[in-house]
C-alpha cells in the first residue's frame, strides 16, 4: 500500500502512522522527523531546513522533494509506505506522482484527518516528545507516568520549539494557505478519504484500517 496522510499539524497523523507502518510491515516516512534529524546532526541540509522549521513556516519544495525522493528510493520502500507530513503543496505532489510513476508505481490512497482548530491548539501547545523514540504525549489527555519521562523507553521527554503558541497559529495558517488546496487536488483524482482524527486513538486506528482496507 502507498498511502500519503494528509492532515494539519496535530491531527495525528504520526501517532497513527508509526503504529500501522509497524503493522503492516513498512517504512513511515515522516517528512518532519527526517528534516528534524538532519538539523540535530548539524548537516547543511539540516541547518537550512532548521531555519524555516523553527518559524513553522514550510522548508523549500526542492528541499524536501529531494529528501523524500532519496527516502522513498531506498529498497524497504519498494513494497509501500506510509508518507505523513509530505506532500504539502501542490507542486509536491506533482513531484511525488512525477517521482512514483518513473519507478512504475503510484500513489493508491490520501487519507485526511479531520480535526477542528481549537483541538488542533490545545493538542500541540501541550504535546512532549520522547528525544530517544520519538513516541509523543499529552502533558493533560496522555501524560506519561513520570513527568518528563518516556514510558515506552526511559527517554528524556521535551518541547518541539515548533509547539509553542505563536508558532503553533503560524504552522495552521501556513497548512490553510499551502497544504488544505491538495484537499481538492486529491479529491479531483479521487484518490482522497476523510477520517476523523478525533476520538480515541483506537477508534481512529481502526477507521484509517477500515478505509485502507475497502481500497485495496
Ligand atoms: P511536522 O513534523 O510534519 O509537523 O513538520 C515540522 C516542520 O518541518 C514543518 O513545520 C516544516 O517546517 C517542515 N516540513 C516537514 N515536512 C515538510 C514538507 N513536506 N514541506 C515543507 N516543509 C516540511
Amino acid at each position: 500500500m502507498r498511502v500519503a496522510f494528509l492532515g494539519p499539524p496535530g491531527a495525528g497523523k504520526g501517532t497513527q502512522a508509526r503504529e500501522l507502518a509497524r503493522e503492516w510491515g513498512v517504512p513511515h516516512v515522516a517528512t518532519g522527523d527526517m528534516l528534524r534529524e538532519a538539523a540535530a546532526a548539524r548537516t547543511p541540509l539540516g541547518l537550512e531546513a532548521k531555519r524555516y522549521m523553527d518559524l513553522g513556516a514550510l522548508v523549500p519544495d526542492e528541499v524536501v522533494v529531494g529528501a523524500a525522493a532519496e527516502r522513498l528510493g531506498a529498497p524497504d520502500a519498494a513494497r509501500g509506505f506510509i508518507l505523513d507530513g509530505f506532500p504539502r503543496t501542490i507542486a509536491q505532489a506533482e513531484a511525488l506522482a512525477r517521482l512514483l510513476k518513473d519507478a512504475g508505481h503510484a500513489l493508491d490512497m490520501v487519507l485526511y484527518f479531520d480535526v477542528s482548530e481549537p483541538e488542533l491548539l490545545r493538542r500541540l501547545t501541550g504535546r512532549r516528545v520522547c528525544r530517544a523514540c520519538g513516541h509523543t504525549y499529552h502533558l493533560t489527555s496522555s501524560p506519561p507516568k513520570r513527568a518528563g519521562v518516556c514510558d515506552a523507553c526511559g527517554g528524556e521527554l521535551y518541547q518541539r520549539v515548533d509547539d509553542s503558541e505563536a508558532t503553533v497559529r503560524n504552522r495552521l495558517e501556513v497548512y490553510r494557505k499551502q497544504t488544505s488546496p491538495l484537499l481538492d487536488y486529491y479529491r479531483q483524482r479521487n484518490m482522497l478519504t476523510t477520517v476523523s482524527g478525533e476520538g480515541p486513538v483506537e477508534a481512529i486506528r481502526d477507521a484509517i484500517r477500515a478505509a485502507v482496507g475497502a481500497a485495496r
